[in-house]
């Protein structure tokens, strides 16, 4: 398969989730971050490479419900184990989860191998998956500068602190739930965080709200005009993004993944070796208003069925709602 200008490389874990909300339930459903992140940048760009491991039981019909996505499959490793799986179930505030299962499975030994064809994507994506198995994938890459973003849980800064930390010296964007955030710097403060994020190595930080949005954190272009924002007497490029507001929230299970997506393929259809701060804040917003679609029914369902329009109608709406004329 060639690769073109604006493929997107998305590595990640492909999974059968359970999951409880405190008003309804759902087993066997697609999950994995790597799903989610696919499904969203396939609204922007194409090809989506994905790459991943799935076992024996992982239905056809995900597979090829990817396809008719413009989602390439070809680098999606086919096991005779079973596939990941992950159970969880939301509290009556559905910001916050327990995880009741993880069944490991496939993903117990697995080394991503990104196909020849795949590896000069020049956007890629290391959605959550072990730090190791980001490291692994950084290593296969082939384009010469690819613009890599990541995404991490709280499991890995416990348990893979040092390895997140090789993994930050090599992306150019991280994407973080604002407790990971606090977590991960030891601070309650988010601007303190973000200062501190952007000293681990990527360009861009964004530390996500939940409900109430994101902030972009940047390094600030050398040469031009000095940044509006300093934290600590340094110069920073700073973006608070609004969540589109939801009535109803069903499922927030892969927002995050979906945010990233959504970011990353918006990116990549700008067809630029280089992004500008204000591209990174465009690609928040569509990260934002993707991830609110997500939200509002179980596993994919509802991502996969918008229209590029239904994004462009909510984008601009948010906008409205988030800006001011004086
Ligand atoms: P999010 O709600 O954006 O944090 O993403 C939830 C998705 O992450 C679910 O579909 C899970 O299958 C997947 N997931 C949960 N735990 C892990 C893990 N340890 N490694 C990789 N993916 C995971």
């Amino acid at each position: 398969m060639p690769n073109s200008e604006n493929a997107v490389l998305i590595g990640g874990s492909i999974a059968i989730d359970n999951i409880k909300t405190p008003t309804a339930e759902g087993k066997n459903l697609l999950g994995g971050s790597a799903s989610y992140t696919a499904i969203a940048a396939s609204y922007f760009t194409s090809p989506i490479h994905l790459v991943g491991i799935i076992g024996k039981d992982f239905p056809q019909q995900h597979l090829d419900h990817f396809e008719s996505k413009g989602i390439s499959t070809v680098g999606l490793e086919k096991s005779e184990g079973d596939t990941f799986s992950w159970s969880g179930e939301y509290h009556e505030n559905m910001n916050d989860r327990d995880t009741l299962d993880v069944a490991i499975n496939v993903l117990e030994d697995w080394t991503p191998k990104v196909p020849a064809e795949m590896a000069s994507a020049p956007v890629v994506v290391l959605a959550n998956m072990h730090p190791v198995n980001q490291l692994q994938m950084i290593e296969q890459l082939t384009a010469e500068k690819p613009f890599i973003a990541a995404d991490t849980m709280d499991l890995w800064i416990t348990i893979a602190n040092d390895e997140l930390h090789e993994v930050l010296k090599k992306i150019d964007l991280l994407v973080i739930n604002e407790s990971e955030a606090r977590d991960f710097c030891k601070t309650s403060n988010l601007m303190v965080a973000g200062e501190r994020l952007l000293g681990k190595g990527p360009n861009n930080v964004v530390i996500k709200l939940g409900e109430f949005g994101a902030i972009l954190f940047s390094q600030h272009a050398e040469g031009g005009e000095p940044s509006k924002f300093t934290l600590f007497g340094k110069n920073y490029d700073l973006f608070r993004c609004a969540a589109f507001p939801l009535c109803e929230v069903a499922d927030p299970t892969g927002a995050g993944d979906s945010f990233l997506g959504a970011l990353a393929g918006y990116l990549s259809s700008l067809e630029k070796s280089e992004y500008t701060f204000d591209d990174v804040r465009q690609a928040v917003v569509y990260g934002s208003v993707v991830a609110s679609f997500t939200c509002e029914a179980f596993s994919t369902d509802k991502l996969a069925a918008v229209s590029k329009k239904e994004i462009e109608a909510r984008l601009d709406l948010l906008r409205d709602l988030s800006h001011w004329p004086s």
